[in-house]
């Protein structure tokens, strides 16, 4: 439940609904089946009773870049190329039985034909557009995705807090350290910066208020150091 709560605080909404989903969350992640444990999430909780906002941040900023990479690639698109990446449908009903063709090729090359040049450039013209009103809605918004990755979280989590309890049992307890570990890539946040490398003793106080941050850009952990070996928890 401790693990439970440090995502929870990260979500705005049901926090009720989300209390009363977490001990099938958690068996279903602790039993390394996801799938089910989605499946409730989205079933279980209306689609916007909640949101996890750092996630709706990260999805927006992704998608928009990726819009606008879209839209100058076809801004950009050659005259010539802008036909052939129509589909089918798109390019008959601007042909608007203008010409005819069986095939994609052949109604291109009936267009070329046989339409003056200025109604061709116009006719291309409005193909571009179509092509960019085609691009996905860089602001909607994943919900599947997030539930998968919330649900991919608890399971680390839950399954870190589960080992480090374990090996607290163990008859090697003195032998063994803490050690929080964070990669330093682009987004890792300060407070795991600063953490990475230290080290507990199993049974430093500290350690039980200590967890993974849980942020979707950053894979910190806790693994635990013994001569000779290591084990992630
Ligand atoms: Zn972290």
């Amino acid at each position: 439940m401790v693990a439970f709560d440090h995502l929870l605080v990260q979500l705005d909404g049901d926090t009720k609904g989300m209390r009363e989903l977490a001990p099938l969350l958690i068996s279903e992640a602790m039993s390394g089946n996801h799938y089910r444990g989605r499946e409730w999430l989205m079933k279980e909780l209306p689609h916007d009773s909640w949101r996890w906002p750092e996630f709706e941040r990260q999805w927006g900023e992704r998608q928009q870049s990726a819009y606008a990479a879209a839209l100058v690639n076809i801004q950009v698109m050659a005259d010539s190329q802008v036909l052939d990446a129509l589909r089918m449908q798109d390019l008959r009903k601007l042909a608007a039985g203008r010409a005819k063709g069986r095939g994609k090729q052949d109604l291109i090359e009936a267009l070329k034909t046989n339409l003056p040049g200025e109604d061709l450039l116009a006719l291309i013209s409005q193909g571009r557009q179509l092509l960019m009103d085609a691009l996905p809605d860089p602001y909607k918004f994943d919900y599947a995705e997030q539930c998968e990755v919330f649900i991919h979280r608890l399971s680390a989590l839950a399954y870190s807090k589960r080992n480090l309890e374990e090996l607290r049992e163990s008859p090697v307890l003195d032998q063994m350290k803490a050690v929080f570990r964070a990669g330093g890539t682009m987004n890792t946040p300060k407070t795991c910066i600063l953490r990475n490398g230290q080290t507990y003793a199993l049974n430093d106080p500290e350690l039980g208020t200590l967890a993974p941050c849980g942020r979707l850009d950053c894979s910190c952990l806790i693994s635990t150091v013994i001569e000779g070996w290591r084990r992630n928890v």
